[in-house]
């Protein structure tokens, strides 16, 4: 089970090559080269999955970093973070299956006047169908099957579906 709710043979863990800062440097860095003459003020990454690759973009442009994560099921700045009306921010997130999480850190961004000017991600496993409301890009795109549960030919033979992603209780 994916954290967008939908069902998959395969799970990409990208926090397996994140646990080391090198790696995260360098994707951090590679995903930094599309966005080099933007002049992207802010990174912000829903929170857990774009915690470190986010601070690594960031790392990567000089820019602020911070995230959105959820309250009451929506996601929101917290913490004390905000955003000033037109700034350039670029959202980033480890993995990019329905879009989901950055489609709502977008919208998070923009109900705050920022300027979204992209979106990024180490993987997109949605063959690049995803469509999170602005221009996005990924260090590598792949077309992995998933299937709404009720398709599920797993679940149909009664296989147990397992969650092994960090969102807990959907
Ligand atoms: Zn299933």
């Amino acid at each position: 089970m994916l954290t967008s709710g939908l069902h998959s043979a395969i799970y990409l863990q990208c926090a397996l090559v994140l646990q080391h800062p090198r790696e995260a440097e360098n994707f951090g860095r590679s995903i930094a080269e599309h966005f080099r003459t933007e002049n992207i003020q802010t990174v912000a990454a829903p929170a857990i999955g774009g915690l470190i690759i986010g601070h690594e973009v960031a790392r990567s442009l000089g820019a602020r970093f911070i995230w959105t994560e959820r309250e009451n099921g929506k996601m929101v700045l917290r913490r004390g973070f905000s955003v000033s009306p037109g700034e350039r921010v670029l959202v980033v997130e480890d993995v990019v299956t329905t879009g989901g999480s950055t489609r709502e850190t977008v919208a998070a961004l923009q109900a705050s006047a920022a300027k979204v000017i992209a979106a990024a991600s180490i993987i997109d496993r949605s063959s690049g169908k995803a469509d999170v409301g602005v221009a996005r890009i990924a260090l590598a795109t792949l077309a992995v099957p998933s299937v709404d549960p009720d398709l599920c030919e797993a679940c149909k033979r009664g296989e147990p579906a397992i969650k092994p992603g960090s969102r807990k209780g959907r």
